[in-house]
């Protein structure tokens, strides 16, 4: 397949070029599209051929259910069979924003779209080229991360087209992301609304506007005996080809352990990749990737994908990274971090 590849400027949105994307969508084609969280790869919601594709072009195992894109708070009651009132609380506060929720589905949307389940992923997104898209198509776009499934997500066009291009039928450049994670999810068909993936959206935020809002247990247990609710978060995912161990503890501690792993891997050999921040970026040895300063949290969410996808490119053996829990959304930063890592954490 030949993937058309497209320029459009957030600011002066190409209407052409969105009504032409528009029609791919509505006739049952692939999109990928960017959006403040990560790239999406976009298809009809409510058609079932559409959500296959996806999954096939992604690899995406059949049972992890997409996000369903929309673009006015109202037209989540199509969808569902009832809102309840914290739904509409959170929307006021979060949407459009970095928030996704979960809700029980009605016929409307495929179990294609779900991944066989009951219930439907519902986000409104900021960023104005996906708002434009969603105008342009049925209304309802289900995307996942416009990755293939198990590599970091997309943060940038180039990301999607080193993944997808030749498997989808179109994508829009629209530039770097904003945020760089993935939503927040919030399950509000358990009796108390529980987070199923942690985001730029956090527990605190939430509580603000929730009575009552736990995390998932299955998402704190790290040696994972209890399954995750989000049958995404299951998966292997975020992982870069080389091996990555993450050190955590004491800032100055880190730095010299890793600067003593990297000595010994050098020793042997191996070309090591190490993660690093404007503060400590100084390691003598090592090919160093410096992820933005611990005073700008933002700029770690947001280049933390491309920069694993970097450590591929430079085809390193091994990567030491330096950990982030004191982030104000910490618990998103390190759930990605640890899931690349495959949990594999040294304490220092
Ligand atoms: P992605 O868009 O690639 O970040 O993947 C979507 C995420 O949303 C996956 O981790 C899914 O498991 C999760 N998700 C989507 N729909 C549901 C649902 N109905 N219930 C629980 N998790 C969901
Ligand atoms: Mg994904």
């Amino acid at each position: 397949m030949n993937t058309k590849i497209i320029k459009i400027d957030p600011v002066h949105i190409d209407q052409e070029e969105i009504e032409a994307a528009g029609k791919i969508l509505i006739n049952g084609g692939l999109v990928a599209f960017p959006t403040e969280t990560v790239y999406g790869l976009g298809g009809d919601a409510l058609n079932a051929e559409a959500s296959k594709k996806i999954y096939e072009a992604k690899g995406r195992p059949s049972d992890n259910p997409l996000i369903v894109h929309i673009s006015s708070v109202d037209r989540m009651t199509e969808i569902v069979k009832e809102v309840p009132p914290q739904a509409y609380l959170l929307a006021e506060k979060f949407w459009p924003g970095p928030m996704t929720l979960i809700l029980h589905k009605n016929d409307r949307i495929p179990y294609e779209t779900t991944g066989g389940m009951d219930t439907v992923a519902i986000r409104l997104p900021s960023d104005p080229i996906a708002r434009a898209l969603i105008d342009a198509s049925s209304g309802f776009i289900a995307a996942p991360s416009a990755n293939t499934s198990g590599r970091p997500s997309p943060t940038r066009a180039e990301h999607v087209i080193e993944d997808l291009n030749g498997r989808i039928d179109e994508i829009i450049d629209g530039g770097a992301v904003g945020i760089g994670l993935e939503s927040t999810i919030i399950d509000l068909t358990e009796e108390v609304p529980t987070i199923l993936r942690p985001g730029y959206v956090t527990l605190e935020m939430l509580q603000e506007v929730l009575d009552e809002v736990r995390v998932d247990p299955g998402l704190i247990a790290a040696d994972s005996k209890r399954k995750p609710k989000a049958p995404g978060m299951k998966y292997r995912h975020y992982a870069p080809k080389a091996e990555l161990l993450l050190v955590e503890g004491d800032n100055t501690k880190v730095v010299d352990k890793i600067n003593r792993l990297c000595e010994l891997a050098v020793r042997e050999g191996k070309s090591v990749g190490i993660l690093a921040t404007e503060e400590t970026k100084g390691y003598p040895k090592g090919e160093v990737l410096c992820i933005g300063s611990r005073k700008d949290e933002d700029s770690i969410g947001r280049h933390l994908f491309g920069i694993l996808r970097e450590f591929d490119r430079m085809q390193v053996d091994v990567i030491y990274s330096e950990s982030f829990s004191d982030a104000r959304f910490g618990q998103a930063i390190m759930n990605r971090l640890l899931k690349a890592a495959g949990h594999h954490v040294l304490e220092v």
